[in-house]
């Protein structure tokens, strides 16, 4: 069997429903991204064409069949991804002609559409005949990270399954097992991901510990009064936008790390191992109490980010806000 993590139910769901010939013609995969709603679409499709399969979802991942598929070669498995930034409807025209199809040389056709969501209210309104009397000889798996931007009728018209984030130790033993990383940086993934697999195969070590940097500057300069640099810095982190939230991910995970060396004094659960002398140096001079509000705020930060403010001014008035309460527990 071919690695696949998380999300147990599901799995064991459409493996059963592939023993018992009772798959829906039409599955909606909801769910964050990163989590393996593609790998287990393309499994389904290597279980149902594949030459030597078994029960159930079993596949070889060595007969022409199975090769083609992860190819992207075959002709009754098709991985779709919207034409630009959306599904036009002359795409899913297309996707609706094909569909009716028989299997060219497989057991079943299987079209997979990446970031359903995407499709226009026609797009969507042309595929709906489909949904509700697909031929018996195809099926179709739409991919989401955002069910509710699909239309009502698209979502009752298929079976939804909802993809969970993967859980941290899941990840980190996959990292540790599967892809040989080193098991302090696996931690690190894992914990950052937030039960995206994909994300933490793509962690980048060096952006983390930039990342990391930043974080303790930003900390730091709570607890004293030299600005110097840091608003620089940050008006720089916030111009590339994913950096900016991986590198607030990172100021989250050091605030959880101040708050377990109070409260647990126990080392061994923290993540940031490496930072140990800054860390106890920051948890002398920020209470608990503090940290809480930190966190609460840096939250506020993410709620924040739909409302198109500039987020470096913001960051800084936390730090400002903080400063100040700092300095008066203190005093
Ligand atoms: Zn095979």
């Amino acid at each position: 069997m071919v690695d696949f993590i998380g999300n147990r139910a599901i799995y064991k769901l459409l493996n059963e429903s592939l023993k018992k010939g009772t798959l829906a013609h039409a599955y909606i995969f909801t769910g964050p991204d990163g989590i393996g709603k593609k790998l287990l679409a393309l499994h389904l499709a290597k279980s149902i064409n594949c030459l030597s399969a078994k029960d159930g979802l079993s596949f070889c991942n060595k007969c022409v069949s199975c090769e083609k598929i992860e190819s992207g070669s075959h002709p009754d498995v098709q991985l779709i991804k919207p034409d630009g930034k959306v599904f036009k409807i002359g795409q899913v025209r297309e996707i609706i002609r094909d569909i009716y199809y028989l299997p060219f040389e497989g057991n079943k056709r299987v079209f997979i559409l990446e970031d359903a969501h995407t499709m226009n209210e026609e797009a969507a309104n042309s595929l709906l005949k489909t949904l509700e009397e697909p031929p018996a000889s195809s099926m179709l798996i739409l991919l989401t990270n955002n069910l509710y931007a699909l239309l009502p009728t698209v979502r009752s018209g298929s079976q939804v399954l909802k993809f969970n984030p993967i859980p941290e130790n899941e990840i980190e033993r996959y990292l540790v097992e599967k892809q040989n990383v080193e098991p302090e940086k696996a931690r690190k993934a894992a914990h950052l991901a937030e039960g995206s697999l994909g994300t933490a195969i793509t962690f980048d070590d060096e952006l983390f510990h930039e990342g990391q940097k930043w974080a303790v500057v930003v900390l730091q300069s709570m607890v004293s009064s030299d600005d110097s640099a840091l608003f620089n810095q940050i008006k720089e982190a916030v111009k590339d936008e994913k950096k900016f939230e991986f590198y607030v991910k990172i100021l989250v995970s050091l605030l959880r790390d101040l708050s377990i060396i109070g409260i647990f004094e126990d080392e061994k659960r923290i993540l940031h191992k490496e930072l140990l002398a800054e860390l106890y140096d920051l948890r002398k001079r920020i209470s608990e109490k503090e940290i809480q509000s930190i966190f609460s705020d840096i939250e506020d930060l993410y709620m924040k980010k739909t409302l198109n403010l500039k987020l470096d001014l913001v960051l800084q008035n936390i730090i400002l806000k903080h400063r100040v309460q700092i300095l008066r527990e203190v005093i």
